[in-house]
């Protein structure tokens, strides 16, 4: 593609079989990249294993020293400059993005979008005042300051990679940590690559940002390495629980960003076409591959046939094909086994008694948008997180039997209520219990500037983003200052 080649942030001749350690260096082993659209090799990069983390974690440990005592404004210099680079480079970068995760160009643009305006975030970091003066004894200076831990683990996901990786790359880095980042192995580029290409560009010291995509045992040995005290994941819930069980025997730090099985709830006073579009957008948008995608849609029982005809008919519309090759609203599913477990979900769901409305279907890796309808808590479509096209449509006659339903899940992401009555839609949303909630809106949002986290099996605490990072990142210390020791009893 003629726009990568004119683009240092997009040409996959710099990192050919390659890991990001500063430069690019030689990797022992290579990772093939398919781009989802077409079924066809895209790039090669270099394949991390343990060893390559372990001397990515020493490197890493050597340099971060030296970051932390670098003047804050130097610091943040470093991420305005990124911030430029990335912008300059935006159209490429998209590009790629979009072709490596197989989502539309809007999708990529977005992704570029909301990366420049974390690595904007970042550069206020460093020059953003923290800490506090203690009351403590006569003579005595008290204070707590937050400094950085070291090493930052990074471990991130397919689905939306650029965002997901840099929102716990750049904070943390902003603040005096060094990075070591394991992307998805089939989004190098969009997970890791990128992020290397323009920070490396804008300065960052070398050491500092380790890129080394690789499966689930360099993930491993990121968790296990010793010179680690904190994993910052997003990804499954699965993956999740077996990262938390061994970032506890390590004793390290933790943040966790897992699945969803988020609820939008409509009310009979709703506006239908509006409510529709929210649904569909919620429930297809990149394929409903997003950890917020609207995966129940709970509708009261007035409404639900004459809503579940008009997203049908909106979802049989909606064009689906690579895209690559032209204006479509739905892009390929990641992979095979992504498909299969889809097509599991939604055949399970029907021989128990769902009903497919539309979709259904899949030619290759495009799934069709579907609707489900007469989805009842026990089906698979009710419980599981789909990471598919699928709107699941279950009635309701009340608001308090919306309210359980909703809460009817081990996760806790995020939730909408859609009603002509704000009061009313803001009494059922204060009884939901989900890190992020939508009033007059689908589930799917994010701003980069606000705490971002569930509850329950979606993750540890609203702990990502805007007023959250700064005690993310960094511990507390608890110092005081006397002007001579003074006399002890023995
Ligand atoms: P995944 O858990 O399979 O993989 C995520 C990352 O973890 C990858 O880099 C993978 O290589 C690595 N990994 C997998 N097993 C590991 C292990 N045992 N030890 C260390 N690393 C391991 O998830 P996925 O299928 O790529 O992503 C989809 C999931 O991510 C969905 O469940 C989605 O809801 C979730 N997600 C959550 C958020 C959020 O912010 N809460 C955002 C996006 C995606």
């Amino acid at each position: 593609m003629d726009i990568q080649a004119a683009s240092p942030v997009a040409d996959a001749a710099t990192w050919q079989g390659k890991l990001f350690d500063g430069q690019w260096i030689a990797a022992p082993a290579t990772l093939e990249v398919i781009e989802p659209g077409t079924g066809k090799p895209l790039h090669t990069v270099g394949k991390a294993g343990p060893s390559e983390v372990t001397a990515a974690v020493t490197r890493a440990r050597a340099a971060q020293r030296g970051w932390a005592a670098t003047a804050p404004r130097e610091r943040a210099a470093v991420f305005h400059r990124a911030a430029a680079i990335l912008q300059e480079h935006a159209a490429a970068a998209a590009a790629l993005i979009a072709r490596e995760t197989g989502g539309i160009l809007a999708k990529g643009e977005h992704e570029v979008r909301e990366a420049i305006v974390l690595l904007q975030r970042a550069a206020a970091m460093p020059l953003h005042a923290t800490g506090q003066v203690l009351p403590s004894v006569p003579g005595r200076l008290s204070l707590a300051r937050q400094l950085p831990l070291g090493v930052i683990g990074v471990i991130s996901p397919f689905n939306f990679p650029l965002v997901l990786s840099l929102r716990s790359v750049a904070p943390a880095l902003a603040v005096g940590n060094a990075v070591v980042l394991k992307p998805d192995p089939r989004t190098p580029y969009a997970g890791g690559f990128v992020i290397a290409e323009v920070l490396a560009a804008a300065g960052l010291p070398e050491g500092l940002l380790h890129v080394l995509p690789g499966g689930a045992d360099a993930g491993q040995a990121l968790v296990e390495a010793p010179g680690v005290p904190m994993i910052a994941f997003t990804g499954s819930t699965a993956a999740g629980r077996r990262i938390g069980e061994l970032a506890g025997r390590h004793l390290k730090k933790v943040s966790l960003e897992l699945g969803g099985k988020n609820a939008l709830i409509v009310l009979d006073d709703a506006d239908l076409d509006k409510a529709v579009s929210a649904i569909a957008f919620g429930a297809y948008f990149h394929q409903g591959q997003i950890c917020m995608a609207t995966g129940r849609v709970l509708v009261q029982r007035g409404i639900a046939a004459e809503l579940t005809r008009r997203l049908a008919e909106k979802a049989r519309h909606l064009p689906v094909g690579d895209p690559a090759t032209g204006q479509v609203a739905l892009g390929p599913i990641i992979d095979q086994r992504q498909l299969q477990n889809v097509k599991d979900i939604v055949d399970a769901s029907v021989a128990a008694g769902a009903v497919v409305e539309a979709g259904g279907t899949h030619e290759g890796l495009f799934y069709a948008p579907t609707v489900l309808s007469n989805v009842r808590p026990g089906m698979r479509a009710f419980e599981e997180e789909v990471f598919g096209p699928v709107a699941n449509i279950i009635p309701f006659d009340h608001d308090e039997e919306a309210i359980e339903l909703a809460n009817a899940t081990e996760y806790g992401l995020s939730a909408g209520v859609i009603s002509a009555s704000v009061g009313r839609a803001m009494a059922i949303g204060e009884r939901l219990h989900t890190g992020l909630l939508h009033i007059n809106d689908q589930t799917v949002a994010d701003e980069v500037v606000n705490p971002f986290g569930g509850t329950g099996a979606s993750g540890n605490g609203t702990s990502v983003g805007g007023p959250a990072d700064w005690e993310q990142y960094t511990h507390w210390q608890w110092v005081t200052v006397k002007d001579a020791v003074p006399q002890y009893p023995f």
